[in-house]
């Protein structure tokens, strides 16, 4: 009954019948163009006073029916007379529709006042568009809010509530993907969304305000300024309305998911929605794009007047694009996504409890040497995206985390960890191929020379063995590190690692190099030579290391500098300092763990800064997403040194599933275009911050690169006295308030901004306005 009305094609009406309608019942002398329609038969008519549109009704459409859309819009007018929707032109009759007979056939014809405009899909969907069309949609039903007809009750297919009705039409999907997603999401919609509809606020909505039923103004492209086609009206919950435009609207964009949590917020900034709704919006937005996808391939096969619409196809991918979009990012990300463009902090159910004693268990078992962050701790019970949850379900901003690189529990790193370790999880003295998977797809993304991998288990456990290479390649015994660098734990490297201030003067075998800083530093951010100059700290480490009877075996650097308190390289920086340290026979060892994997948001890699190639590079952290994993990828040449003396084998190092995750984390890296992101998102970071510089005396300096970036606070910025008490406060501040960042640098005065890569714009909202508010406490 459903697909009734859809089964009956529109009525055939030529050019030449459309005039002689014009004219014999709206007095018009016009000529006449065709305009697309899938029920209803539709003409552009222009005269010399201006155009309309006329509308000859579909046969199987009840006169109940048309007689409901008159009412709406006439209802419509009369409560916000500014709605860009278009007036009714009474024909001569002094009705809404004449009847125009020929023969037998009696049509039904209505005559509209046009609307000028472009089509959405026109014009760039940009964010102020988006929010405008919101805003619209919002205005219509709240001036439809009281409109009510019996007709509104009608079997229609185009209404997403009844999908669960249609999930045979499935089985006209022919590619066997598409279908398993469009059941899918069926199957979550009958479970997951029917039974809650019935406590949503419903009303008569107008059901279709997509790119086919809007324009937007040409000058201005961000205003609409037309709203048409009334004939999918229904009664229906009122989320419907806005999963709709959100579906049909987002699937056209680049950007589906952002452009859909645009039109929600527009909608949300007028009529506020509630809970259950936010909570809808995902499933019923994926519910609508498979609605139409049923619908097409049912009439692809049922409606043979209907095979000219050659823009189907390109359509056809961006809807399914949309749709795994939304399934690969996650109900409840995209979620999150929604209510964090409304504004609004997402809310959950009370996870796990947790145990209250939590904090004192653990002090005693695991002592008082294990650092924990805040002076009252976050009881974390789950994460997701770009969020952290609570025992309580209170939900935290993650502005620190880089472990997650591809945000928290992302689905496809977490699949592919689940489906290896259900498969083999084995070592490295036996063959598998995902090691070999993950090594060249790695090591294709590093320059050339650089292609041998030794797997091991961590950050520290990388630089531990980075170390055994270069004192074995170059028989040197000297170190040479930034004060303040970090390494690692291990005996080796925390002897690489001045921070947390635990060695007094410098090890023996190691110098200390002064960071290249260009805050506090004698060469300031102005002064393109500062790299070279700051380089030159390298040649005093060298000598004082040979006045203690070492030569260098390695540098290590990490790329960004972030126990310094996170610094780029200069121009020249790395060129100078790799090209001392290999004079004094040291090798070069960058320590990516922090600052790779497109962090930085310029390239893959932070050494990449500079126009060098180091000697080894060692990786951890992010590479597998939380899977503990460490990578050294050195030269082939490196490589047959250190074997010739040594055997190397690591029992979990590069086990399948740490490879497993570690290349699900390259592709997600690549398909999400998380490095463009870093930088994106960065820029507008970074700019936002030095904007609250100008009212909070308290920001000293904002600097970093992509999705790392420091701000230094200081209580002068004259003496650029480090404000680290108030950084401290800061940093609990924010916690409290549901958004967290870590603290770095030598004097504890640096807010480490260093979040998942899947922050967005709507996150550095969230993040800049709560910092503004902690900085104004
Ligand atoms: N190098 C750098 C630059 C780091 O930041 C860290 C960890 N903070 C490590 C090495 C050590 O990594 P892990 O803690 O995984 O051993």
């Amino acid at each position: 009954k459903l697909l009734d009305t859809l089964l009956v094609p529109p009525p055939k009406v030529s050019l030449s019948a459309a005039q002689e309608i014009a004219k014999q019942h709206f007095g018009l002398d016009a000529s006449c163009k065709f305009l697309g329609g899938e029920r209803d038969c539709n003409f552009l008519v222009t005269t010399a006073g201006g155009n309309f549109v006329l509308k000859v009704a579909n046969p199987s459409e009840p006169d109940e029916l048309l007689e409901m859309q008159c009412r709406a819009l006439q209802h419509i007018q009369e409560q916000d007379p500014d709605l860009p929707v278009a007036k009714l032109i009474q024909p001569a009759n002094g009705r809404d529709w004449a009847r125009h007979t020929t023969g037998t056939v009696s049509l039904r014809v209505r005559l509209y006042e046009y609307l000028p405009g472009v089509a959405l899909d026109w014009v760039p969907l940009d964010p102020l568009l988006m929010q405008n069309l919101g805003q619209t949609l919002a205005r219509l039903d709240l001036a439809m809010r009281s409109f009510f007809h019996p007709g509104a009750g009608h079997a229609l297919a185009w209404n997403t509530q009844v999908i669960d009705q249609l999930q045979s039409l499935a089985s006209h999907i022919r590619d066997a993907r598409e279908r398993e997603l469009a059941e899918s999401v069926i199957d979550r919609f009958k479970s997951f969304v029917k039974p809650r509809l019935a406590a949503c606020r419903a009303q008569v909505i107008h059901n279709d305000v997509s790119y086919h039923n809007s324009v937007v103004d040409p000058q201005h492209a961000v205003e609409i300024s037309g709203i048409f086609d009334f004939g999918d009206m229904v009664y229906a919950p009122l989320v419907q309305e806005i999963a709709t435009t959100a579906a049909e609207i987002g699937a056209i964009s680049n950007d589906p998911l952002s452009r859909a949590a645009e039109i929600i917020a527009g909608y949300h900034s007028i009529t506020p929605l509630e809970d259950l709704e936010f909570n809808l919006l995902p499933n019923l937005i994926s519910a609508r794009l498979v609605l139409s996808i049923l619908i097409e391939s049912w009439s692809r096969d049922e409606t043979h007047w209907q095979d000219d619409r050659d823009f189907l196809p390109e359509w056809r991918n961006r809807v399914i694009s949309a749709l795994e979009l939304i399934e690969d990012t996650g109900q409840e990300e995209f979620e999150n996504l929604i209510r964090s463009t409304c504004g609004v902090m997402p809310e959950l159910a009370a996870g796990d409890p947790g145990s209250p004693d939590a904090l004192q268990r653990r002090n005693q078992y695991l002592g008082n040497a294990s650092y924990i962050s805040y002076d009252i701790p976050v009881h974390l019970a789950r994460g997701q995206g770009a969020w952290l949850y609570d025992s309580a379900g209170k939900a935290y901003l993650d502005v620190y985390n880089n472990v997650p690189h591809a945000g928290h529990c992302h689905p496809r790193i977490v699949s592919a960890i689940a489906r290896q370790t259900a498969t083999l999880n084995t070592n490295t003295r036996y063959l598998y191929d995902v090691i070999n998977d993950y090594a060249q797809r790695l090591t294709d993304t590093l320059p050339d020379g650089l292609d041998t991998c030794f797997f091991v288990s961590s950050g520290s456990e990388a630089n531990d063995l980075a170390w055994r290479l270069a004192t074995a390649v170059t028989g040197n015994s000297g170190g040479l590190v930034l004060e303040n660098a970090y390494h690692g734990i291990t005996e080796a490297v925390y002897h690489l690692s001045p921070e947390g201030g635990e060695f007094d003067t410098e090890p023996g075998h190691i110098a200390w190099i002064n960071a290249p800083d260009d805050y506090r530093g004698p060469w300031k951010r102005d002064d393109p030579g500062r790299g070279e100059k700051y380089a030159d700290y390298c040649q005093d480490a060298i000598q004082r290391l040979a006045g203690k009877g070492h030569h260098p075996a390695a540098l290590y650097i990490d790329m960004i500098m972030s126990s310094s308190g996170i610094f780029s390289p200069a121009p020249g920086y790395l060129e100078h300092l790799f090209a001392d340290v290999r004079k004094a026979g040291g090798l070069c060892v960058a320590d990516e763990v922090q600052s790779g994997f497109g962090r930085t948001g310029e390239q893959m890699w932070g050494f990449q800064a500079g126009d060098v190639v180091p000697d080894i590079v060692t990786f951890g952290k992010p590479i597998a997403g939380g899977y503990p994993m460490g990578l050294v990828v050195t030269t082939r040449e490196i490589a047959r040194k250190f074997g010739a003396k040594h055997a190397f084998f690591s029992t979990t190092g590069g086990n399948p599933v740490a490879c497993a995750a570690a290349l699900a984390m390259l592709e997600v890296i690549e398909d999400e275009g998380l490095v463009e992101n870093a930088r994106n998102v960065g820029t507008k970071l970074a700019t936002e911050l030095r904007s609250l510089s100008d009212r909070h005396s308290l920001i000293g300096d904002v600097r970093g690169s992509g999705l790392f970036i420091g701000v230094e606070l200081v209580s002068d910025r004259d003496s650029l006295q480090p404000a680290s008490e108030e950084t401290h406060r800061i940093v609990n501040d924010l916690r409290e308030n549901q958004v967290l960042v870590g603290i770095d640098g030598p004097h504890h005065n640096v807010l480490k901004i260093r979040p998942p890569m899947v922050f967005s714009e709507s996150h550095v909202d969230i993040l800049v306005a709560r910092l503004d508010q902690a900085l104004s406490r």
